[in-house]
């Protein structure tokens, strides 16, 4: 199945080659994006090991974990939530462009991973009624293929959000705090490994991430990592 899927899309790539969705010139390395555009997204090298915080000079913590540590263990965000990254960002979340989401996510899988992989991911998961509206959550479409490159279960049916939340850019990050509170749920009897990841498309002040790694922890996880494609650079939490 895995072969005829592979034969079925080296013949769609061969009638219809891949155009980069920034600039429209070829795409490159089976990704619509050509060469320039996909080495323009600024990567997140400089940055805080435990919330991958954007800093300008290398430093192990940033002076908010330092204070306040937040209640995961560990965060990966391989991109920083800039110019060109944003758009592509946006058409893949609000626009349906899915193209623009397997591309940023096979960007992902090339950077250079956690030494420690979780037992399992769970993306961050969105109410019915958005997910209705939208036909498909985000932070999934960028965990399946993750999951599947490091061999790591994933499952998308642990991890409830009980509440509709307001869109968290619309508010401020205590707001952020405030809206997110008792918005997750695990699943009735889930049996939950000791290492598990949370996974977002972006993180902006972590109030998402750090409400769901709290819920995970009163279920008995040991480690929560979180995992997000794009790191914005703000460092309110
Ligand atoms: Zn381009
Ligand atoms: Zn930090």
């Amino acid at each position: 199945m895995d072969a005829l899927r592979s034969r079925l899309a080296a013949v769609g790539r061969w009638l219809l080659p891949p155009r980069c969705l920034l600039c429209g010139d070829a795409g490159h390395d089976g990704l619509d994006l050509c060469r320039d555009c996909a080495a323009e997204l600024p990567r997140n090298r400089s940055c805080c090991a435990r919330c991958a915080l954007p800093l300008a000079l290398p430093a192990a913590l940033c002076g908010r974990c330092q204070r306040h540590p937040p209640p995961w263990q560990a965060a990966w965000s391989p991109f920083r939530y800039g110019w060109p990254l944003d758009r592509l960002e946006s058409r893949f979340k609000f626009s349906r462009e899915l193209a623009a989401g397997r591309s940023l996510v096979t960007l992902w899988q090339r950077e250079a991973r956690p030494v420690e992989l979780p037992a399992l991911i769970v993306p961050v998961p969105l109410h019915r009624g958005r997910l209705r509206q939208r036909g498909y959550n985000q932070a999934l479409e960028l965990a399946r293929p993750l999951a599947r490159a490091f061999g790591v279960s994933l499952r998308h049916d642990l991890l409830l959000r009980t509440h509709s939340t307001a869109a968290q850019s619309e508010l401020d990050a205590p707001s952020r705090r405030r809206n997110v509170r008792g918005a997750f749920a695990v699943a009735p009897r889930a049996a939950l490994p000791s290492h598990v990841t949370v996974l977002d498309d972006v993180m902006t002040t972590g109030a998402t991430l750090a409400e769901c790694a709290r819920v995970l922890k009163r279920a008995g996880v040991a480690r929560v990592d979180v995992w997000a494609l794009a790191r914005a650079p703000s460092s309110r939490r």
